[in-house]
């Protein structure tokens, strides 16, 4: 069945539902009343109110039509004129990592080399010696200058290395893609001049050989592992407690930004258990749809005993990264980076290994979702796809591309034709679109970066979300980055691949919940649907563009439960 049929199919079972009941004398545990719903149900697309019983809409309608299901014990929220949507739901992020990025030095928001530097020697003065020092989320696109002594664009490790003698440092770059560490860092990795690049990284050295500091991609597990291998000393409580406050932050930080659903692009089997021990707790608050990240022969054995549908957790798919990303040259390109031309991105993960992980995803009826960013990323997975869907005869397999974010414009079309889900981050257009022309060159920007309105003419299914850490989990400001693709210096870039206002909304809800086979009870407001709802302050459907990045999230409910509460929130 394809897309289209599928949703009238679901649209006409929800217009029965609505016809079916509505009897006056069924009280409301919560009602909503006195706003505007945007309910992404084109039979409904908008209405005043909304009525939920335990975890499930039980009605929709104008504010006298939802009076009747107000009983002596409803809770009543006034919306005061506020829109509730459909619970949003983060498309593609990294939940653990989020709530780490709590715990860890922040280097989102420096604008300079040196800031960073000071932040890790404050660290350095506050840490035992010998403790690991971590940071993540830093750009050198950002930053004001180029480093001293910079070696392609990046800096070089001697500055940091002096703060901190004697406690190893680790600080991801935002992408997630490469790794800038000191001399300490090296010296329990064992990284000398003489060490070689690893199949599918690059550590990065001066005019002399040495090791600048910067690894990119499969490098940093050089470093990593030495990193884990530290961590591997904490006990049992201690790791427990560890994963705990990680979960806990995720958590806080996704309800505070409107979100009810969040699909994590790739989680170890140890991560799963841990989030399965959670669950069974209950004390996951939002619901989590877990990618499965391992290596074939793992998931050969174990997947299949993973799979499971709970309404807080669910795994049924996999994930596999085959590329970097394009900020850190790391996209795998058809031709060569327009700015280093000696390179066209790299393959990280060999792809007879992903042929080989095709056929088990098929044998098994998981999804596979394939982190692609550059060309011939994107390229050379439609063709494996096609291969096995052809092969498998795969039916309704809704597998994903994870970022599709630069593609031959002759590759455009096969998402719709093969079923390929377009696994998008609007955000991360307005976030890249500052060096995208540098790296890509105006041709390959214009006719195949960020192709989102292109891929949903031609009927792909486009989702949503921000690849959190990579950017912060707010999907308001994604949203306002598919609508207007503007940036910082008010330029657009390449405005016909804009999302709609309306369409945004959907690849934000119906389209997230139909890329993880759960359109039939989330992603649009309908009898029967979970209550999932956002509350947000202003109408982001009409607000004028430049106020949309003013909106708060009001209320974050999630089956029925007020989980977030901006006005109880200090
Ligand atoms: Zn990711």
């Amino acid at each position: 069945m394809n897309r289209y049929a599928f949703l009238t199919t679901v649209f006409l079972f929800a217009a029965v539902l609505t016809t079916g009941c509505g009897a006056p004398n069924e009280a409301a545990d919560l009602v909503l009343r006195g706003g505007k719903v945007a309910t992404v149900n084109p039979e409904q697309p908008y209405a005043e109110a909304v009525a939920v019983r335990a975890d499930t809409i039980l009605a929709v309608g104008s504010n006298a039509e939802i009076e009747a299901f107000v009983g002596p014990g409803t809770e009543i929220i006034e919306l005061d004129g506020a829109l509730v949507t459909p619970g949003l739901i983060e498309g593609h992020g990294h939940y653990m990592s989020l709530g780490r990025t709590k715990m860890i030095l922040d280097l989102t928001s420096a604008r300079t080399w040196d800031e960073i530097v000071a932040l890790v020697e404050a660290a350095a003065a506050e840490s035992e010696p010998g403790e690991w020092i971590q940071g993540r989320g830093w750009h050198q696109e950002k930053w004001d200058e180029v480093p001293d002594g910079a070696v392609e664009g990046n800096p070089v490790h001697q500055s940091l290395s002096a703060v901190s003698p004697d406690n190893p440092v680790y600080l991801g770059h935002a992408s997630g893609h490469a790794a800038f560490v000191n001399a300490e860092a090296m010296r329990r990795a064992g990284i000398s001049g003489e060490t070689p690049n690893p199949d599918g990284g690059e550590i990065i050295k001066d005019m002399r050989g040495d090791p600048t500091g910067l690894l990119r991609e499969t490098a940093q597990g050089l470093v990593g592992r030495a990193l884990a291998e530290a961590e591997s000393e904490m006990s049992a409580e201690e790791r427990d407690e560890q994963n705990r406050t990680m979960a806990r932050l995720a958590a806080e930080e996704a309800l505070r930004h409107g979100i009810t659903s969040f699909h994590d692009a790739g989680s170890g089997f140890g991560t799963i258990d841990f989030l399965k021990t959670l669950n069974e707790e209950g004390a996951l608050p939002v619901r989590l749809y877990v990618m499965i990240r391992a290596g074939n022969d793992a998931l050969r054995e174990r997947a299949a005993d993973y799979r499971m549908e709970t309404p807080y957790l669910t795994v049924r798919s996999i994930k596999r990264s085959i590329d970097g990303a394009l900020g850190a040259h790391g996209a795998w390109l058809l031709e060569p980076y327009e700015d280093l031309p000696q390179s066209s991105g790299l393959n990280t993960s060999p792809m007879d290994e992903l042929e080989v992980l095709t056929g088990i995803a098929a044998d098994i009826g998981f999804q596979l979702n394939v982190h692609a960013i550059g060309d011939r990323a994107n390229r050379e997975s439609l063709d494996i796809f096609e291969r096995t869907f052809t092969e498998m005869g795969l039916e309704d397999h809704r597998w994903r591309i994870e970022h599709a974010q630069h593609l031959h414009p002759d590759d455009i079309p096969r998402f719709a034709e093969l079923g390929v889900i377009a696994s998008m981050q609007g955000i991360h257009a307005t976030s890249d679109a500052p060096w995208v022309l540098r790296r890509l060159g105006e041709e390959r920007a214009r006719s195949g970066a960020y192709m989102w309105q292109s891929l949903w003419q031609s009927g792909a299914v486009v989702t949503n979300g921000t690849d959190v850490p990579v950017e912060p989990v707010d999907p308001i400001s994604s949203y306002y980055a598919t609508v207007s693709r503007r940036l910082e210096d008010g330029s657009v870039f390449y405005a016909d691949e804009r999302l709609t206002r309306e369409q945004a909304l959907q690849s934000y809800t119906l389209n997230n919940a139909y890329a993880a086979f759960e359109e039939a009870i989330k992603g649009s407001i309908e009898v029967g649907k979970l209550a999932d709802l956002t509350i947000l302050s202003q109408d982001i459907l009409t607000a004028p563009e430049a106020a949309i990045r003013d909106t708060r999230v009001l209320y974050t409910i999630i089956g029925g439960e007020v989980r977030f509460d901006a006005t109880q929130d200090n």
